[in-house]
């Protein structure tokens, strides 16, 4: 009877046992799951975007100009074979050399370095063993094979400003460096400009003097009669004065088409330079040279 009695009270406390251990392993594994939950969801928060992921992913950005893009960017050895012989020979090009204040005053400063920049950056190709060419080392590689030397540039500044005669000729001079200057030719003597006389105590000093047209007029036009008139009557002058005797052309604002290349060909010119980008110099492309335009950086930021 007894038995009878305590069984349902046995079974009972059995029935609160059981519930309570369900309701606490209930409880621990809501617990665990919470805990492992968690994590996951800070992990989905931290997740990087797939724009984020892209930002990542983005080159670093480096202080090195950027490069005029190309339709198909083509490797040293690609041009080589497409249009070689190639040589990689950087031909640096500046326009006005002078005090940043001035360049202001002037309007100048996107075609301004300042002239404490001009001499550290020459200072910097003396000081890496750089060798400055003039134009007929180019003519050489392409017409008689001669090897470039290594570490060699071409410094060329366009337009004849007088800032390049009284900023830049004394440092030229000082550190033996040789360069180019591309001449507008009916622009010498303006105010601003340089005149002949001190053209010719440039040259003296090794700056080669070459073809910017007469005018400094942009020669990608239908006009041939002033493609002519331009390249000629700039020849004419320099030839005159003894000056232009590789003949090398570099055109104003880079404008060229298909009828100035084969006109300054007929002329017997030897090359010439464009404002397009680029440090490998091919003879086939010999009358559309890439050149590096310089700004206010060190050259160590050109790749120099
Ligand atoms: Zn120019």
């Amino acid at each position: 009877m007894m038995r009878t009695k305590k069984l349902p009270q046995i079974l009972s406390i059995f029935v609160l046992i059981i519930i309570s251990i369900l309701i606490a392993s209930n409880i621990f594994l809501l617990a665990t799951l919470k805990k492992k939950t968690v994590p996951v969801v800070t992990k989905v928060s931290n997740a990087l975007t797939p724009a984020q992921i892209a930002e990542h992913a983005k080159p670093a950005p480096t202080s090195l100009p950027t490069p005029i893009p190309s339709p198909k960017p083509l490797t040293f050895a690609d041009l080589n074979s497409l249009y070689g012989p190639c040589v990689n020979l950087p031909v640096l090009f500046y326009h006005h050399i002078q005090n940043m204040d001035v360049a202001k005053a002037a309007g100048q400063q996107n075609l301004t370095v300042a002239t404490d920049i001009f001499i550290q950056q020459m200072q910097y190709l003396k000081d890496h063993g750089y060798i400055t060419l003039s134009t007929n080392s180019l003519t050489d590689f392409f017409d008689k094979s001669t090897p470039v030397p290594s570490g060699g540039v071409i410094l060329t500044f366009d337009d004849g400003y007088e800032d390049f005669y009284v900023n830049a000729v004394p440092i030229l001079r000082q550190l033996g460096f040789k360069a180019v200057m591309s001449l507008p030719t009916g622009l010498v003597g303006n105010p601003g400009y340089m005149t002949w006389d001190e053209l010719s105590q440039a040259a003296t000093t090794g700056v080669e003097i070459v073809n910017h047209t007469w005018s400094h007029a942009n020669l990608s036009t239908n006009d041939t009669g002033l493609v002519q008139r331009e390249v000629v009557t700039a020849d004419g002058q320099l030839t005159q004065r003894g000056y232009n005797s590789n003949k090398a052309f570099v055109y104003p604002y880079g404008g060229y088409n298909d009828y100035a290349i084969s006109f300054l060909q007929g002329k017997g010119y030897t090359m010439a330079f464009t404002t397009v980008s680029g440090s490998t110099l091919c003879k086939k492309l010999r009358y559309t040279l890439p050149r590096i335009r310089i700004g206010n950086a060190s050259l160590s930021a050109y790749g120099f």
